[in-house]
């Protein structure tokens, strides 16, 4: 037994000092190279470091196993630590010799007793980092996620590497349809190899993170914009081993191409650009790529000034039910009103367009809706009050009501209260987009049905109506959207015409009632007459009325019509 060289010692403790100690990053080969010849110094024939994240790991054996270093000559244990960290990691170190060697002299033991507590000590730190780094910086399952995202960036503008890039967020398209086609674990394949196929695009000069469900966020160099929105505008992605399933995936994003010159201080200059533009892009089902613009935060603040002005008004009750005519077209008789909201502020009247679509974005519009089935209902009871004959009154009712549970007792209170028969209430409400929505929506068409309340479809033919919104939901009406009214000057070659009829005569078969909305002109009366179309509303007779103006009307009881 004799002591090894100092010298030789020295030079290998500090190169493993220096090995773990270095601030770029640390490498694990080099490491171990260095542990190996420590062990052939003093003959050590095997070297195996174990690391377990809790107690109960340690004890279910669930941990990390590195052998170092194994010559293969020997199981004879010389020296075993174990260290439980204050976060309750554990590592544990245990050195080996071949049988017949040995034993370490006193100050070699000593030598390799420190050399191990040194390299435990870095170990439980090392892996600890790994570890937050992976409970911070990654999703549960496993997609690097928003905070290494910020990261990300902030090391690109360390370098001054910001300017040139593009940052895209994107959310996929119809993916809670997908997960119900093809299942969830299906689903989860899909979403893993379509971000795995953008991320093999983007390359090493970018990243993807996924910031939750089916959003992600992505930054690369600006010669790729196009390459990836080509991908963002849907490909088809394999979901099986065999690679015979297949699935079209597309996604809807907001784009900020970073401009020349940008400096940015906080990561939050740049996600504020890029997140009004994903949301303008998921909202509006017609652009699937919106691009940030400046005016996207003057309509953002514009957003904030309405939902703030939006309460005030209602205190200040600025808001007004208009009524527009529907009318019966052999007779000329009004049969019905549809009430429009119009919100009167500082004696301008501002139309619909301006701030439905604000209040649609939460569930402000659901206050509103709320108060204009009032306002009708008050009308409604002067009417009968003061002798006149009301006729059935339409009130929009926004999708965003189909979340609340209790939105039967809500509206029955309203209208009760106010002591109206149910008979002259009609509530418009629009397709649904979700699976959800669609279910809560027949549940709810239901029960006001039972109630003797009348329900129509509005804006049929809009968007991607689909036959099962007529077919399973048990509608007394549907309006056709202006869209599906011929008008003149159409250049589709007599196919919305043919359209028209065709879902008239269907709905008519079905029972439900049909109105056509938009009618503007002495031809389109002509053509809801031959088509059996009875009630027609629109500009042709009248346009949204203040109260007084409607009651007039009401008076006279009907149009002339030829
Ligand atoms: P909507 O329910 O489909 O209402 C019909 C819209 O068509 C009204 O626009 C009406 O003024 C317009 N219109 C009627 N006849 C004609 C015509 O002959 N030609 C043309 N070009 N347009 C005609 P308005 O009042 O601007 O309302 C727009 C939309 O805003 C409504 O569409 C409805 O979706 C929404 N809205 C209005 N008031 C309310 C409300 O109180 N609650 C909710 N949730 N939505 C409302
Ligand atoms: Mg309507
Ligand atoms: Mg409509």
């Amino acid at each position: 037994m004799c002591d090894v060289k100092r010298e030789e010692y020295y030079d290998l403790f500090e190169r493993l000092i220096d090995s773990m100690t270095r601030p770029s990053e640390f490498d694990r080969e080099e490491f171990v190279s260095i542990l190996a010849d420590i062990c052939e110094l003093f003959h050590l024939s095997k070297g195996v470091t174990e690391f377990y994240r809790s107690l109960s790991a340690e004890k279910e054996g669930d941990g990390e196993v590195l052998i170092d270093y194994d010559n293969g000559h020997g199981d004879k244990v010389v020296m075993f630590r174990r260290v439980v960290t204050p976060s309750m990691t554990v590592v544990k170190s245990t050195l080996y010799m071949a049988e017949n060697d040995g034993p370490l002299s006193e100050t070699d033991y000593r030598r390799v007793d420190i050399r191990l507590r040194a390299m435990l000590s870095f170990i439980s730190r090392n892996r600890l980092q790994t570890l937050v780094e992976k409970l911070g910086f990654f999703d549960d399952d496993g997609y690097p996620n928003l905070n290494f995202f910020m990261r990300y960036l902030e090391k690109m503008n360390e370098k001054g590497e910001i300017p040139g890039n593009t940052v895209l967020q994107f959310n996929l398209r119809h993916f809670s349809l997908i997960n119900r086609e093809i299942g969830r674990a299906a689903g989860d394949i899909v979403m893993r190899s379509y971000y795995d196929q953008i991320r093999k695009l983007i390359g090493n000069n970018g990243t993807i993170c996924r910031v939750g469900g089916d959003n992600f966020i992505a930054v690369f160099r600006s010669e790729l914009l196009h390459s990836v929105l080509f991908m963002i505008e849907g490909f088809p992605v394999v979901y099986d081993t065999r690679r015979e399933k297949r699935i079209m995936v597309s996604a809807c994003a907001g784009v900020f191409v970073i401009p020349d010159g940008f400096t940015m201080n906080k990561t939050s200059e740049i996600m504020g650009k890029v997140f009004p533009a994903a949301q303008e892009a998921k909202f509006n089902p017609d652009c699937n790529i919106v691009y940030y613009t400046d005016d996207m935060n003057v309509r953002k603040e514009r957003f904030m000034q309405v939902s703030k002005l939006f309460v005030e008004g209602l205190e200040k009750d600025e808001f007004r039910a208009y009524y527009q005519p529907k009318v019966d077209v052999e007779t000329g008789k009004i049969v019905g009103a549809e009430a429009l909201c119009r919100w009167i502020r500082d004696g301008r009247i501002v139309p619909p367009a301006e701030f439905i679509p604000i209040l649609e974005q939460n569930t402000d519009i659901c206050r509103l809706d709320y108060r204009m089935l009032d306002m009708v209902c008050l009308d409604i009871r002067r009417w009968l009050d003061e002798g006149r004959e009301p006729v059935r009154v339409s009130v929009n009712l926004s999708r965003k009501h189909l979340i609340d549970v209790d939105l039967l007792e809500h509206l029955l209170k309203i209208i009760d209260d106010n002591g109206v028969p149910h008979k002259y209430i009609e509530l418009e409400l629009t397709e649904t987009t979700t699976d959800v929505e669609f279910r809560e929506l027949k549940r709810i068409v239901g029960a006001l049905r039972a109630e003797g309340i009348c329900v129509t479809v509005d804006d049929f033919g809009m968007g991607y109506s689909s036959l099962n919104l007529i077919r399973e939901v048990p509608w007394d009406v549907l309006k056709l959207d202006r869209c599906f009214l011929p008008v003149e000057e159409s250049s589709d070659g007599g196919v919305t015409e043919v359209m028209f009829s065709h879902v008239i005569s269907m709905a008519q078969s079905m029972g439900l009632e049909c109105v056509a909305e938009g009618v503007e002109t002495e031809k389109q009366i002509e053509l809801l007459r031959n088509n059996k179309c009875r009630i027609a509303q629109g500009f042709y007779f009248d346009k949204p009325l203040p109260v007084e103006e409607f009651e007039k009307r009401l008076q006279m009881r009907s149009y002339h019509i030829e």
